[in-house]
């Protein structure tokens, strides 16, 4: 009998995944693509694939209902799982909710949850097709699957950028994550000192986009209507640095991203120096923007300027170049890998 135990801890996230299904084999011919990437895309006709897509979002680890309302929290657990979609170019379709609760939750408060989860439908222009809904003995939580489809030749994998391609970013970086430092402070401000109420005024923009994200649609439907094919995507849900890393490691590059270029709003820098962080490291490290990380041919760069909210932050190098980040002084630093949650 085999005795060993590996702490999960020592692999990480992204480790731990590739043990776990590094054994299995594929079948069907009709799955292009299994693990490995934002959705798993299957071939449904000639000129058609099927993407599925799975989050899960968990009480006490994705979100603290302290300050998280339950409307929001259907709307985010729906958008977060439409970003994959839209991160292989897709267009979302359908999803599927699957509820676990303790009884601790009224009739009403599954139903706040379920109006933001039809919030987010008939915004994106989703059917709720089915799901499951089970007892938790502690905590909620709330698992989504998104089904898209996609034309074949439009697929953006992450494995399939070219080296002098160049890195493009939507939105802007940053502030989910500052918006989750406003409210983690409040919180314990709050626990400290009930009678103090929460001072959030002016933190609209970081507020909403850590407790009400959207997923990028727009910017797909701009690219398709200017007939730009990314030629490798991701969404950015762990930080940009994860993200360009899985980026480079998929695709097997390197690649230099330029520090001014990383898109960060006013109020994001302001906070983050609130709070002694630098605004860039917000941006690389922080999280949940589900902006769109994803590379273009250098030809398609004039059609790509005119796009509004896109953002060139660097290009794709040859592997054995590493994955730098150039500051403003021309200094060099490593990426390292990052967004490993632990367990
Ligand atoms: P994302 O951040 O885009 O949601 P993840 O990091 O969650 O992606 O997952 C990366 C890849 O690993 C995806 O292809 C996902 O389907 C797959 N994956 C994650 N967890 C498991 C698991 N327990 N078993 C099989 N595949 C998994
Ligand atoms: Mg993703």
């Amino acid at each position: 009998m085999n005795e060993k135990r590996t702490d999960i801890n020592e692999l990480g996230e992204f480790a731990l995944i590739d043990t776990l299904t590094k054994k299995f084999t594929s079948y069907h011919n009709e799955t292009i693509k299994g693990v490995g990437d934002d959705a798993a895309v299957i071939s449904i006709s000639e000129k058609e694939a099927l993407l599925i897509s799975t989050d899960t979002l968990i009480e006490g680890i994705h979100f603290d209902l302290q300050y998280t309302p339950l409307k929001h929290l259907g709307y985010k657990a729906v958008t977060v799982n439409l970003s994959d979609i839209y991160a292989m170019n897709g267009n979302p379709q359908q999803i599927t909710v699957s509820i676990a609760i303790s009884n601790r939750f009224s009739v009403e408060a599954i139903e706040e949850i379920y109006e933001g989860i039809k919030k987010a439908c008939d915004w994106y222009e989703i059917d709720l097709i089915g799901g499951d809904t089970s007892s938790s003995t502690s905590g909620l939580i709330l698992t989504i699957t998104a089904i898209g489809r996609v034309e074949k030749n439009r697929i953006a994998f992450r494995s399939t950028a070219k080296e002098n391609d160049l890195l493009v970013v939507s939105g802007d970086l940053g502030a989910a994550y500052l918006g989750l430092q406003l409210l983690e402070r409040e919180k314990q401000i709050f626990n400290e000192n009930p009678d103090l109420q929460p001072d959030l005024d002016g933190y609209d923009y970081l507020l909403e986009r850590q407790l009400k994200p959207e997923a990028r649609k727009d910017i797909i439907a701009q690219l398709y209507a200017f007939d730009i094919i990314p030629t490798s995507m991701i969404d950015i849900s762990d930080g940009l640095a994860s993200e360009i890393m899985h980026l480079c490691q998929s695709s097997q590059l390197g690649c230099n991203v330029y520090e001014d270029k990383i898109p960060l709003d006013p109020k994001t820098c302001t906070t983050a120096l609130d709070f002694n962080i630098s605004p860039v490291t917000a941006a690389m490290n922080g999280g949940e923007d589900y902006e769109l990380l994803f590379s273009v041919r250098q030809s398609d760069y004039e059609k790509l300027i005119t796009i509004k909210e896109l953002q060139v932050i660097g290009h794709f190098t040859a592997k054995d170049n590493g994955i730098y980040l150039i500051d403003k002084q021309n200094q060099i630093f490593p990426i390292k890998a990052q967004g490993w949650k632990h367990f």
